[in-house]
């Protein structure tokens, strides 16, 4: 069952991240209301998609097209959209073209947004610049505070580089003076033409469960997170009943679908699309123009990948303790990491999957010797 579809209305972006792993950002195309058309059409002709469909409007930055843009691609999807079925969209943006106009767009529609934002000013330019080099920290700051003026809700998706992850709590007492109390944390990776000299530090679980661990306790003390990711959307997972199943929609066919602005169309972690590759070349499925999802489905690459991280997530199953609240994890981090999908353990799976089910299960084992009920605190 399809339950998150990312859209790229466009590749480019108006900012030049010295991490960032996206080939096309300078490419100014966007996607055509036919293409729109054709891609909400294929989706639920299919049949294929969740009762509650997730929309990410993702990948170079999404506000480079105007609100006008949105209002058409909004107004498309629900003329398509069968009357049983929710669609929640949601946003992924640096923040700094979001206006008035913008605020008032976002809370009629009720868009989720993610605002990318690296910490206080010194951490957040240390990365985060314009083309020219200079940094992005006074843009998006005023961006936020426009969000906040208007009370629509947000999180922040902070990339971790060593300065940030030595310091957990200058970044709570940041996002505490800043009103932010929804975070997300991704340590910066190897993708694409990008290589993180961090990703490869020997130390860097160990600096990252003592972030992690410490961040997790000063924002309980301060009584004022509502969100940390890596706790919060673990917590489900390792508390759920025995009998309910985990699913990892990134290591299922047609589990998430990614459509870039012509109409191509691929599937497992959206990051495949713009990536090549010797045995899968671009990793495209097909397009939305020419191809129905079920067609999709029965191309040679679509089989080959199918195969291939199917035949990872086997081998984690047998292999890997945390496999009940993973689900076989990432093939993206597989294929970059490991060089294939059918492989095992990832730097980035020790990051996002086993850090902190540690730190979890550390806190309810002390809470049991406690004696406190499970439920109370754990967050
Ligand atoms: S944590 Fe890593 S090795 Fe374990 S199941 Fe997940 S992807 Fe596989």
């Amino acid at each position: 069952m399809l339950e998150t579809l990312v859209l790229q209305p466009t590749p480019f972006c108006n900012i030049a991240c010295t991490y960032c792993y996206l080939p096309s950002r300078d490419d100014r195309r966007t996607m055509s209301p036919q293409t729109l058309d054709a891609s909400f059409t294929r989706v639920f002709e299919s049949g294929w998609a969740a009762p509650h469909l997730t929309v990410i409007w993702h990948a170079g930055e999404p506000l480079v097209l105007p609100v006008a843009w949105y209002e058409n691609a909004f107004a498309i999807v629900e003329r398509l959209r069968p009357p049983e079925l929710r669609v929640r969209h949601s946003i992924q943006t640096n923040g700094m073209l979001l206006t008035e106009a913008w605020c008032a767009f976002l809370r009629r529609h009720d868009v989720g947004i993610g605002v990318s934002l690296d910490g206080p000013r010194a951490l957040h330019d240390a990365h985060r610049v314009a083309r020219n080099g200079a940094g992005t920290f006074d843009r998006t700051m005023a961006g936020i505070r426009l969000l906040q003026a208007h009370e629509v809700p947000f999180h922040v998706i902070t990339v971790l580089s060593r300065d940030s992850l030595d310091d957990p709590e200058g970044l709570v007492a940041f996002y505490l003076r800043e009103g932010i109390d929804q975070v997300c944390f991704n340590v910066e990776e190897s993708e694409g033409d990008h290589v993180s000299g961090l990703f490869g530090a020997p130390d860097l679980r160990q600096r990252f469960t003592r972030f992690l661990d410490r961040f997790w306790r000063c924002a309980r003390e301060s009584g004022r997170f509502r969100y940390i990711r890596e706790i919060d959307g673990m917590l489900p997972r390792i508390l759920r009943p025995e009998e309910a199943t985990l699913r990892n929609e990134q290591v299922v066919p047609f589990g998430m679908l990614t459509i870039g602005c012509t109409g191509d169309v691929a599937t497992f972690s959206p990051e495949l699309l713009g990536l090549r590759n010797a045995t899968y070349g671009d990793f495209v499925i097909g397009n939305v123009h020419t191809h129905s999802l079920a067609e999709m489905q029965e191309g040679a690459v679509l089989q080959a990948m199918a195969r291939d991280i199917g035949a990872g997530v086997a081998l984690c199953h047998e292999e890997c303790a945390y496999f009940s609240v993973c689900g076989g994890g990432a093939p993206v981090n597989k294929l970059t990491e490991n060089g294939r999908f059918a492989s095992t353990r990832t730097r980035f799976c020790e990051l996002t999957q086993m850090v902190p089910t540690d730190l979890i299960l550390d806190a309810v084992e002390r809470m049991e010797r406690a004696d406190l009920p499970a439920a109370a605190g754990v967050g």
